[in-house]
């Protein structure tokens, strides 16, 4: 399922650019158009789902290869063992792009707490 209107559907479906890193059956990943770190990659599902508050049970195997996107883009940028994965939800938290996306993060010291 696809939002014709949200932007990482639109990427999803090649119409958008993106520098992408790695691409399997159900999980994109690309790098951060605003990148806040040297290593700034979005893992999303193909599947539009809004963000982590709206997945259920059924979702366990995107889950599971959603995190292991996430530790396949850490190995290839070599920031394994040290980097920070961060997902917004709602605007009170950032989340600009109702589409959900694990922020992957490395390359840098990371203070906490975050902002
Ligand atoms: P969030 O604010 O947590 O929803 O994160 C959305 C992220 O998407 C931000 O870090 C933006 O810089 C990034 N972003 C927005 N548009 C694009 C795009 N066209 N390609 C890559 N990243 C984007």
């Amino acid at each position: 399922m696809s939002d014709g209107d949200c932007l990482f559907c639109r990427i999803v479906a090649r119409e958008l650019p993106a520098e992408v890193v790695l691409d399997r059956d159900e999980v994109l990943a690309f790098r951060d158009v605003n990148p806040q770190a040297p290593t700034h990659v979005l893992v999303i599902p193909k599947q539009h789902i809004a963000s982590l508050e709206a997945v259920a049970e059924h979702h366990g195997e995107l889950l599971a290869a959603l995190v292991a996107a996430v530790n396949q883009v850490a190995r290839a940028d070599g920031v394994a063992g040290g980097f920070r994965v961060v997902t917004n939800i709602g605007r009170a938290a950032g989340q600009s792009v109702d589409h959900l996306h694990l922020h992957v993060l490395g390359g840098r010291p990371m203070s906490w707490p975050p902002g």
